[in-house]
């Protein structure tokens, strides 16, 4: 057969390695029927069929399709001994999605299809379970209506409309509870939601089971085009042209009585990466029971005592799974009548500790090698892992306490909607999506959110599952919680106490511990553990580029050179002169109207500046210290207010209004091409000049007290060669000044941040011992796009694909790597052992990190968070180039 798969009976056709054809899910069933695993069978209808269909439009299937999907159907009949709509022994399928890449949640699955009033009546029959049979059919129904029929609500404030029936269903029949239900309740409510369908579509609900599986396989493929699956996959970066699969499969049923379940189990803890099986199962259900959070299922070793004989297969096949793919797996079962059924298994996914940990421990059980570990791990989700937590030593009192689903904590203000929490986060709010449950409607809220906390769910119900993927804190199953997202208000009850929340209050979530706190608890920086400490030393024995920090002050310099950086990369020394006792010193000098003015006010300020330099040579004792004189454009210092003025004023001895108008005078147009980098220098040579002799003169004093001093300066936004020859004459005399003397070696630079120094880098080098790349200004210039206002529309850019990201954020290789490239061969030619580094944003990037490594760098520069990201990067990309 040509484009479709069969899978079951012991064998498939097809394995795990052919998921662009098979899906993911379709890929994985195939494996785990040919281990001669209990999986029912079934058959994948190819990716193949839905690039067809998105070519040729929706139902324009090929032509062979129809006589496969009749023949791989007739052996499943066979294997599973029943027939397709027959009215004595039916046969019942689900149809599933599955795309090439995991998408969890995105695309719709319809179980129990194959029902209708005849073959209801024999199900009845054979199950001699009546009430079975129509819980199945009146799922069956309603999942159809939604997925296939469109039968959903017209605003995200109503319950879908099949909810809402049920819950009239439910006060007719007095039950509370969805298994309280009737065979009499539930053949009441097939009949309301067919009337239901009948009126929204005006079509009477199909009874003919072909017509009920095509109309289930035309839907899923059409769900790859949703905007739901669009937002996830932009998300991911996936791309939308690999299509999905669809898979038919024979029904089991975890609904048949109390010897019946259904669950979804890891096998290793998916939030901290413990070995132990872990998951959720409910008895007498049917498995989007779980996944929907509509009842809170059962942690998963309970199953031991409820089921022992199913629970000890599932162990079995958990760990052969597991060794078999050599990696954590994430399975979704289904027990009938005490038998385990396998429906689905995948690489699970986790938080950042848990992907840390498992692969330490799988490397510590000989079942793959540091490389391997390395290679797996994804560098942005260590972000996760070096958040900050809750402060042990403060912990406020909890207000209420949920599961905790997806750890970090997050402090935010709490909204009830996903459109909310996109509107909020636009402006720039943290915000905390609060919902009874979410559903995959939700999803631009929850990247929207900062953190996540719902009253229904459990530990693998959708908000967790998505929280954990996007490495966002989230609480689910917070039972005291109730949320009335219409009215924007919440409550947490019980207890007897009572708290009411109107949207827009502030909560702090800890999803270490499901605790949910009032107000904005305090925060304690992250620490490396054990685990990463050991996956570390890997990283740092793959790797070639060397890894330094963004830092200006000791307390960030103390931070990355506990995570491992290497030096500093970057100190911008104005932030120095923002603290409120210079800056007045540093306006003073910006307003002062000549040569000897500004000395007076620059030795006001020279002190303090040797003083932070002293500080951090001590903290950075043996590294390298890339130091930046001045840089930002002089408004940055002017004063704006009033009252700034008149302060300024009075220091100076002089009238506000003469102030005032000085001001006016030193305004620019466009500040960040004006009056800023060396060009200050150029014009006021003095600022320079007191800088370099602050950072000889504390070099020197540090020195004295045994520490190792290695200081780089750092001239900023040279454009022309001249620049840098006159500064480099100018700063290297004030350093020796400095050192009076001292035998500190140091070395001067410059950051290429300008087209222009890119294209004539080699006769910049004759001036330069190193190169730093700031990219951030590159960016800016080489795009001509400003980073200040970019925000504007840089983002309906991304939106629409025009780019493909913001180059702010992802260095953009081409065109900006162009110049780079162009500049290191510029500057190497000249001096081919020339330093080169980066310290834009992009150097804690990881895509960036790589393309500095292929380019040749010797190091890059971050902020001290993303020091343990840059050096993963730097070992992957290293890995790259190493075949073994
Ligand atoms: P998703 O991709 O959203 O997880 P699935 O296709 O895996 O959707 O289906 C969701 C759940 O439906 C499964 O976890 C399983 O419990 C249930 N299910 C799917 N197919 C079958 C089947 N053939 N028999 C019993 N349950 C099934
Ligand atoms: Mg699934
Ligand atoms: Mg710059």
């Amino acid at each position: 057969m040509k484009w479709v798969r069969q899978f079951g009976g012991g064998s498939a056709e097809g394995r795990a390695k052919d998921k662009a054809l098979l899906g993911g899910k379709g890929a994985n069933l195939a494996e785990m029927a040919a281990l001669g695993l209990p999986v029912p069978p079934g058959f994948t209808i190819t990716t193949e069929v839905c690039r067809h269909v998105i070519e040729h439009g929706a139902g324009n299937y090929p032509a062979e399709l129809d006589g496969e999907v009749q023949q791989a159907l007739a052996r499943i009949e066979q294997l599973a001994q029943a027939k397709f709509g027959d009215a004595e022994h039916p046969l019942l399928v689900s149809v599933r999605s599955g795309a090439p890449a995991s998408m969890p949640g995105m695309m719709d699955t319809i179980l129990n299809l194959g029902l209708n009033d005849t073959t209801v009546a024999a199900l009845a029959r054979l199950s001699g379970n009546p009430r079975f049979a129509w819980d199945c059919y009146r799922r069956f129904v309603a999942m159809y209506g939604e997925v296939v029929l469109g039968v959903v609500a017209q605003n995200e404030h109503d319950e879908p409309p099949f909810d809402r029936a049920l819950e009239d269903i439910k006060a007719k029949h007095r039950a509370t509870r969805d298994q309280d239900l009737t065979e009499a309740a539930l053949r009441d409510a097939v009949t309301l939601f067919k009337q239901l369908v009948l009126a929204h579509t005006r079509a009477p609900f199909p009874d003919d089971v072909r017509a009920q599986l095509w109309g289930a396989i035309g839907a899923v493929f059409r769900s790859w085009n949703n905007p739901r699956a669009d937002v996830y996959r932009r998300m991911n970066g996936i791309s939308a042209a690999m299509g999905t699969a669809v898979n038919v499969q024979a029904m089991v049923f975890g609904n048949l009585g109390d010897d019946c379940a259904t669950g979804v189990a890891f096998t290793r803890n998916p939030s901290t990466g413990d070995a132990e099986l872990y998951g959720e199962f409910l008895t007498n259900a049917q498995g989007e029971d779980v996944v929907a959070g509509i009842r809170t299922p059962e942690p998963i070793a309970q199953l031991a005592g409820k089921l022992p004989a199913a629970h000890a297969e599932l162990a079995r096949v958990g760990k052969l799974l597991e060794d078999h793919f050599r990696d954590m797996q994430d399975l979704e079962f289904t027990i009938q009548r005490g038998q385990l059924y396998m429906l689905q298994t995948r690489n699970g996914k986790r938080t950042g500790k848990a992907m840390v940990k498992v692969a330490v421990d799988l490397v510590a059980e000989g079942k793959i090698t540091p490389k391997e570990a390395v290679r797996r791990i994804d560098p942005q989700k260590l972000d996760e892992v070096l958040h900050p937590t809750i402060d042990p030593k403060a912990r406020p009192q909890p207000v209420a306490k949920g599961l905790p689903a997806s750890p970090g904590a997050a402090i935010g203000r709490i909204v009830f909607t996903a459109s909310a929490a996109e509107e909020w986060a636009q402006k720039g709010e943290s915000v905390l999506l609060v919902r009874t449950d979410t559903s995959p409607e939700d999803i631009h809220g929850m990247k929207a959110a900062v953190g996540i906390l719902t009253a229904r769910g459990g530990m693998t119900s959708h908000a967790s599952v998505v929280a954990r993927g996007m490495g966002k804190c989230c609480i689910t199953a917070c039972t005291p919680l109730r949320v009335d997202a219409a009215k924007k208000q919440a409550m947490f009850v019980g207890g007897g106490k009572e708290m009411k929340l109107r949207e827009g209050d502030t909560l702090t979530l800890d999803g270490n511990t499901g605790e949910v706190f009032a107000g904005s608890a305090p925060l304690v920086p992250a620490r490396i553990g054990e685990e990463l400490g050991t996956l570390m030393t890997w990283v740092d024995q793959f790797r070639r580029l060397r890894v330094r920090t963004n830092a200006d002050t000791p307390i960030d310099a103390r931070t990355a050179r506990a995570f491992g950086a290497e030096g500093i990369g970057l100190c911008r020394t104005e932030h120095m002169f923002f603290q409120p006792e210079r800056i007045l010193a540093v306006r003073e000098m910006i307003l002062a109207n000549d040569e000897a003015g500004r000395r007076a006010a620059l030795a006001k300020i020279r002190p303090m500046q040797r003083g932070d330099f002293e500080e951090l040579f001590r903290v950075m004792d043996g590294l390298p210290v890339t130091i930046r004189l001045l840089d930002p454009p002089l408004h940055e210092f002017l004063p704006h207010t009033a009252a700034e003025i008149e302060e300024v004023a009075n220091d100076l001895g002089k009238a506000a209004q003469q102030v005032a108008a000085k001001v006016a005078e030193l305004t620019e147009q466009n500040p960040m091409l004006g009056h800023r980098g060396c060009r200050l220098a150029i014009t006021f040579p003095e600022i320079y000049e007191i800088q370099a002799q602050a950072i000889g003169e504390a070099a020197a004093h540090v020195a004295a007290e045994g520490i190792q001093v290695h200081p780089e300066i750092m001239i900023p936004l040279v454009m022309v060669p001249e620049e840098l020859r006159r500064l480099r004459e100018l700063v290297a005399r004030a350093l020796r000044e400095g050192l009076g003397g001292a035998a500190i070696p140091f070395t001067i630079g410059t950051m290429i941040e300008l087209p222009r120094a890119c294209v004539v880098a080699d006769r910049i080098a004759e001036h330069a011992d190193f190169f730093s790349f700031g990219t951030n200004d590159l960016t800016q210039t080489t795009f001509g796009l400003s980073r200040d206002d970019a925000g504007r529309f840089l983002p309906t850019y991304v939106e629409r694909g025009v780019l493909p990201s913001d180059p702010f954020a992802v260095l953009d290789q081409d065109g900006v790597g162009g110049l780079i490239a162009l500049g290191v061969r510029g500057g190497r030619h000249t001096k081919p052992g020339l330093k080169v580094g980066i310290c834009g944003e992009h150097g804690g990037e990881p895509s960036s990190v790589e393309f500095c490594h292929r380019a040749g760098f010797d190091y890059v520069s971050c902020s001290p968070f993303r020091v343990p990201i840059a050096r993963v990067a730097a070992a992957k990309a290293a890995l790259a180039e190493d075949p073994a």
